[in-house]
């Protein structure tokens, strides 16, 4: 099948959380989306593996993507290495997908920075014939995505570019909420991580407002990119 997106993220929750109303809103644009999750966030301090696939799944169906996957690496000691190359580039050359998103370059969680890299090396490998892959007994052809994008989560990174996501904000919460181990809930006898606090909570409401404030819309989502950002026309910007 191929992909218009593909959207990696180190742990379930990641792409949710940092671009998950950017994919509803190019899905109801009709384009074709797929996740692809790195670990399954084994060693998150709340919920367990078993119950954040369910988490994931569901929050899949909720934003309506095409595919999700998950490389089953190791949560917090996954590396950049040609073996975990190897599976990203498989993913990579089975959905043929023209704009790759991945996580953020720098972020609190060392997985974060490490995924960024891992898919970003992954990307460019992925375009270079000699580099041989097989998902079962199929060879797989090369295959480069023509941008590759990062999203920002924890840290207030700038963005390169932002994409107004005005009407599916709501959309990105419900998401969000299928993962309802990891999150604010006032009656959980689960430990308070940061993302599980009240104010983690609102502000993914209060960070896209205030991107959304900044280019003159109601909420936006903001990513970074590996090279200068090109338009046909001056007009082509919001
Ligand atoms: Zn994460």
């Amino acid at each position: 099948m191929k992909l218009d997106i593909l959207v990696f993220g180190a742990h379930p929750d990641d792409v949710e959380l940092s671009c998950g109303a950017t994919i509803a809103k190019e899905i109801s644009l009709g384009k074709k989306v797929g996740i692809v999750d790195l670990t399954r966030g084994e060693l998150g301090t709340r919920g367990s593996a078993e119950l954040r696939d369910k988490e994931a799944a569901d929050a899949a169906g909720i934003l309506g993507v095409s595919v999700r996957e998950n490389l089953r690496f190791r949560d917090g000691f996954f590396v950049n290495d040609e073996a975990h190359q190897q599976e990203v580039i498989k993913m990579i050359r089975k959905y043929q997908p023209d704009i790759v998103i991945c996580n953020a370059v720098d972020d609190r969680h060392i997985d974060h920075g490490k995924g960024s890299k891992l898919v970003s090396d992954a990307c460019f490998l992925s375009g270079l014939i000699k580099i041989e892959t097989k998902i079962g007994n199929d060879s797989q052809n090369a295959w480069r995505p023509k941008q590759v994008y990062h999203y920002i989560q924890w840290k207030n990174i700038t963005p390169d570019f932002v994409v107004d996501v005005t009407g599916f904000i709501d959309k990105k919460v419900e998401s969000l909420m299928a993962y309802k181990s990891q999150f604010y809930d006032p009656d959980s006898t689960e430990p308070v991580t940061p993302i599980a606090t009240k104010n983690f909570k609102e502000s993914i409401h209060y960070r896209a407002a205030d991107l959304g404030r900044l280019i003159g819309t109601e909420y936006a989502e903001g990513f970074t990119v590996e090279r200068y950002l090109a338009v046909n026309s001056l007009a082509d910007l919001l």
